[in-house]
């Protein structure tokens, strides 16, 4: 039997960026995945913001295009905000997992594409994991001391038993790869345009990125459970897409290259299983994905990079557990995890669609590095900054109007 210091199932983006860095710290790794191929389950819009390829060192070869444009659209109010240099990426999903697995190679590790786990057993410290290869009738037995679930929303070693999984909130998503011409490829290149609203996409958000040249993501994410307002008869999120390049682009003559999907499950409060013995979980395993904006790549290769350092000190014996891990995550994620789940559920399964154009309106009145630090980075602040200053300009036309009135100069001194 193979023994490995470390076995990682999954791998995405967050198993394979901890396959990557432990291989390259000498570490005995295996990489599992049960896709045969990174294509197979190309699933991901994967727009990120510049920090995601200087912090995790990613080449630009597994970009699409960069975007350096935000423009977010309701039902009656659209807002763009520009730039003038890039401000991220929409990355290649499979040449970005194709990459961190090379890495992993590279580094001295192993890869096993198309192994599906099945179970684990442990005894004395060591963990015997049990694969199925893809067209083979035999299961295959690997040895290793530390185990991690990065299978993503399916907890597949955390939850094993379908029945003793908690009620998560879930969000279906769904994209099409299409080719356009290409003047209605310019009219969408370089800019992440974001659709919200009853009449795009009620209970969710739509979007259109650019991919490359010639190429866009059209896709729809629809959350899951019963709205204050709304009855449940929404149209099925195929054709939110299919409106957005109906009414939106406005073509008929385009060719879907693609379509692809995935759920995404997460549990209330982060109340993940982190740990377990020497099973460890990572990525959207642990929640990691933002419920608000359903960005999950850069925040999954972040747990996986803490992750990484815990599990080098198990291994060196300078850990007993991985309690402070768990512990280590909710301070970096919960509070702005609890807030974008709440605002998640109220933006999608609360509001109606007036009070969606409103709060676009108000977003409108927000400077770009305002929007970026609320939409990428949670600093819900901004809000109330930009509220204060609604409140100002509100207040600073009242004083103008009574000066004028009582016939005073509108200068305010
Ligand atoms: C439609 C859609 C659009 C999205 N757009 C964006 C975006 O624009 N930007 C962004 O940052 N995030 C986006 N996300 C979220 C992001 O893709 C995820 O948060 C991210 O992929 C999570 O990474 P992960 O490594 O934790 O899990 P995953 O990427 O889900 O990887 C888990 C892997 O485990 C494998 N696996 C599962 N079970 C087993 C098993 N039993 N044996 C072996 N292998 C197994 C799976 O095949 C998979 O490859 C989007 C998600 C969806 C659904």
């Amino acid at each position: 039997m193979k023994n490995f210091d470390v076995i990682i199932v999954g791998a995405g983006p967050a198993g394979g960026h901890c396959a990557r860095q432990l291989a390259g710290s000498g570490i005995h790794v295996l990489l599992v995945e049960q896709h045969e191929t990174f294509a197979a389950n190309n699933f991901s819009s994967a727009a990120t913001p510049m920090e995601t390829l200087a912090k995790y060192e990613l080449p630009e070869s597994i970009v699409g295009s960069f975007w350096q444009n935000l423009a977010i659209i309701s039902t009656h109010v659209q807002k763009r905000w520009e730039s003038s240099t890039p401000l991220g990426a929409v990355l290649n999903f499979a040449k970005l997992r194709e990459f961190l697995a090379g890495e992993v190679t590279r580094n001295g590790g192993e890869v096993w594409l198309g192994h599906r786990y099945l179970t684990h057993s442990s005894q004395k410290g060591e963990t015997v994991v049990m694969l199925k290869p893809k067209g083979k009738e035999e299961a295959v037995a690997v040895q290793t001391r530390v185990l991690v679930d990065a299978t993503g929303a399916a907890r597949s070693l955390m939850y094993p038993h379908r029945q003793n999984r908690p009620a998560f909130f879930t969000g279906i998503g769904i994209e099409y790869l299409i080719t356009v011409d290409e003047l209605t490829y310019q009219s969408c290149a370089e800019s992440l345009m974001f659709f919200i609203g009853h009449r795009w996409m009620p209970q969710g958000y739509s979007w259109i990125f650019p991919m490359e040249p010639n190429i866009l993501k059209v896709g729809a994410a629809r959350y899951q459970g019963q709205h204050q307002i709304l009855d449940d008869r929404c149209p099925a999120i195929k054709q939110s897409i299919e409106l957005l390049i109906k009414e939106y682009l406005q073509i008929d003559d385009y060719h879907r290259l693609e379509t692809h999907g995935s759920n995404l499950q997460y549990n209330r409060g982060l109340q993940d299983i982190y740990y377990r013995d020497n099973l460890i979980a990572i990525g959207d395993a642990v929640s990691a994905v933002n419920y608000l904006g359903g960005e999950g790549i850069r925040h999954g290769m972040e747990t996986a990079q803490i992750a990484g350092d815990y599990i080098q000190d198990y291994l060196a014996d300078r850990r007993g557990d991985f309690a402070e891990y768990q512990h280590h995550l909710h301070q970096q994620f919960k509070r702005s995890w609890d807030i974008s789940e709440r605002s998640a559920k109220k933006v999608y399964l609360d509001y109606s669609d007036r009070m969606i154009d409103k709060g676009l309106a108000y977003l409108g009145t927000l400077e770009l590095s305002e929007v970026i630090d609320l939409v990428f980075y949670y600093r819900f602040e901004k809000i109330t900054k930009g509220v204060r200053r609604i409140l100002l300009r509100k207040l600073t036309g009242f004083w103008q109007e009574i000066r004028q009135r009582l016939g005073l100069s509108s200068r305010i001194s």
